[in-house]
């Protein structure tokens, strides 16, 4: 890969965790602080993740800011020119090569931050996340409240039977559970399917 470097640092920024967890609230607060800054801000999120607006970067509390739905990582680098801030929403339903956009988005002094689910319905690393954690110079953590037991909650249990793995989320369909909860439930519902 060729890096390119520029004099202005850029960085990737991660903002993970499950289910209403307050990622993208965490991802507009920082984007709008740049926009206060005057600094020119891009957002992107996958043309996948329709659930309210094809055009916003909408959060479960309905703040929000607009947005560009992409069908691949790459188009941000045509996209990106003049480019401060890229804000990257649901960044999990991207494949890998996000990870290599990122770094060249960054290796051009852009400040990337970055948004979207730690581990899928079945507590496994989920997407290009994994790998952008490793590569980032800032990664935060943002929880949820275990429905259960008011614990800080990491894991998002999926409540339909559904196995596909692009279930977009919302209330009836995902709720946030702490691991002792969530490893209980899992386990309750593995019983249920063996009986
Ligand atoms: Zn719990």
């Amino acid at each position: 890969m060729f890096l390119e470097y520029t004099k202005k640092a850029g960085s990737i920024e991660v903002i993970c965790g499950s289910m209403f967890s307050g990622k993208t609230e965490e991802l507009i607060r920082r984007l709008k602080r740049a926009q206060f800054a005057n600094q020119k801000v891009e957002i992107y999120k996958p043309a996948v993740d329709i659930r309210y607006s094809e055009d916003s970067v909408v959060s479960h509390d309905f703040h929000s800011i607009p947005s560009t739905p992409i069908d691949t990582p790459a188009s941000m680098l045509l996209l990106s020119a003049d480019v401060e801030v890229v804000g990257i929403d649901e960044a999990q339903f991207f494949d890998d090569t996000l990870v290599e956009v990122a770094q060249t988005l960054a290796g051009r002094g852009i400040r990337v931050i970055v948004a979207g689910l730690d581990t899928d319905f079945a507590g496994k690393p989920f997407g290009p996340m994994p790998a952008l954690m490793a590569v980032a110079e800032d990664v935060q953590k943002v929880h949820a409240i275990c429905v259960k037991c008011g614990s800080i909650a990491n894991n998002s249990h999926r409540l339909s039977g559904d196995d596909q793995l692009v279930v977009l989320g919302e209330k009836d369909t995902y709720e946030p559970l702490c691991r002792h909860c969530y490893n209980k439930a899992v386990s309750e519902s593995e019983q249920k399917g063996q009986a």
